[in-house]
């Protein structure tokens, strides 16, 4: 899943992306760094934890330069070191070289096979080690041609900040399944980053969408220069809209609170309950639960309060903790829900496991119904483009039906969002990448593939 940001041209670049990768948190909460260049040299601050227990002021001092890129990571199994920490920095033929990505490649084994047959050797488990491998073994000369090169043999999803000692080069897979914004600062420089909620925070004039196949080369006293590497076939992905983005980000044009109003008025039309109180799981389902709402004209209430200090359930791998975590992050307000029919809104169903504790817990505040509505489609295939997830005998979906899992999480009635009804919600004049929904795995992989964390 995880965050990237790329800064240049600005005075306080590490700062900047201080807070870009502040605002980005909710993408990865494992680990996090930032590189920066000041011509001669690249110096790197990264380490586990959240970017405010990471970095210091004297991170700051030592982070010199006017281009800083930076990455947050999403918490995947078994990676427990502070080598799986991006940005990857090396030293090779040309000097050195600094990468983050946010993306998953399809093609990681082969390519990581390939390279250790030939010498190569890895620290760690990411692909983006892959990457920076492959730019270092290109035989071109220039920098742009060995990225170029690197390109031409990775597959799958990527969005990608490269920093040299003096030049930035930022590329969207031709997919452009990842976001991928670009920004002007104020007091001159630009900024990329994977949401425009960053932006906000500094204080940068969102200029566009980084495009689908596009590569962008900062250097300096010259404006961005943009070249076409890919023929772009736009598939960007709906679980940004669905789950992961930050509401008050935009991407590709649209607000993501906005498209979850949509998406929850949609499932109120095709699953409607004959309930006294919509309620969302917050914060996840809140946009969907009052799109649900209105769209029935049934009172909307924030009937379940969230603990805001406890992480995200799927961040502990083992179950025991995941069951423990829904109780620790949420609790019912009794009072509004004794006696009541209630129709609970979350945004999607993974394992199921949220909801049944949900559901359990609805029950013991003496709701006297629940309807549980999921303002997504059923989840069958795991994600291979960044998304993690898990593999598609644990995704629930995949092995019951609609009524079956009811029974399962204990719930009176189960709905969920048609993919018809997914996309009408987002908007028809692009074909998105539904792939957890649908099994179209149009950028390569397959639903038995390894996924996020499984180099
Ligand atoms: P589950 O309990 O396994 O059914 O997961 C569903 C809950 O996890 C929902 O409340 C979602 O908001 C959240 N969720 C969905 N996808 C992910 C993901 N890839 N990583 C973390 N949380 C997720």
């Amino acid at each position: 899943m995880c965050a990237i940001v790329g800064v240049y041209g600005a005075k306080n670049a590490a700062k900047i992306a201080y807070y870009a990768l502040f605002a980005m948190q909710h993408r990865g909460q494992e680990a996090t760094g930032i590189s920066t260049a000041n011509g001669d040299k690249i110096h790197l601050v990264k380490k586990r934890g959240l970017v405010t227990e990471v970095f210091d002021e004297s991170s700051f001092e030592f982070l010199k330069g006017n281009c800083a890129i930076g990455h947050n990571r999403y918490s995947t199994a078994g990676a427990d070191s502070v080598l799986d920490a991006q940005p990857v920095f090396a030293k090779y033929k040309l000097g050195e070289i600094s990468v983050a990505h946010n993306g998953n490649l399809v093609n990681k084994y082969e390519v990581r096979n390939r390279l250790i047959e030939r010498g190569a050797i890895f620290q760690t488990g990411m692909d983006t080690e892959n990457i920076v491998h492959l730019i270092a073994k290109s035989q071109n000369d220039a920098l742009v041609d060995r990225i170029k090169d690197m390109l031409s043999k990775i597959e799958g999803a990527y969005c990608l900040v490269i920093q040299s000692r003096s030049k930035m080069f930022v590329i969207r897979d031709r997919f452009g399944i990842r976001p991928l914004s670009l920004g002007r600062l104020k007091d001159g420089g630009w900024i990329v980053a994977s949401e425009t909620c960053a932006f906000d925070l500094v204080g940068a004039e969102f200029i566009r969408d980084v495009r689908p196949g596009e590569m962008l080369t900062f250097e300096e006293d010259r404006e961005p220069f943009s070249e076409q590497i890919f023929e772009p076939d736009y598939h960007p992905c709906a679980f940004e809209y669905i789950y992961f983005s930050r509401p008050d980000s935009i991407i590709d044009g649209k607000n993501v609170y906005q498209t979850r109003v949509a998406m929850g008025k949609m499932l109120a039309k095709e699953a409607p309950a004959d309930v006294d109180l919509v309620l969302p799981v917050p914060d996840s389902g809140v946009a969907a639960a009052k799109g649900y709402a209105e769209g029935l004209g049934i009172p909307f209430e924030m009937g379940i309060v969230r603990n805001h200090y406890v992480g995200r359930t799927f961040i502990e791998p083992t179950q025991e903790i995941r069951n423990l975590k829904v109780k620790l992050k949420l609790s019912p307000i009794k009072h509004l829900i004794e006696g009541k029919r209630i129709a609970i809104i979350d945004d999607s169903l993974v394992r199921g496991t949220t909801s049944k504790q949900i559901v359990k817990m609805l029950l013991e505040a003496g709701a006297k119904e629940i309807h549980m509505r999921i303002a997504a489609p059923e989840i069958k295939y795991p994600c291979r483009y960044g998304i993690d997830t898990p593999t598609q005998a644990e995704l629930i979906s995949s092995r019951y039906s609609v009524k079956e899992i009811a029974k399962k999480i204990g719930a009176t009635t189960l709905g969920f969002l048609s993919i018809e009804g997914l996309i009408e919600s987002l908007g028809t004049e692009r074909t998105y990448s539904l792939v957890s929904f649908d099994g179209n795995y149009f950028a390569g992989g397959s639903a038995q593939s390894p996924g996020c964390s499984d180099i």
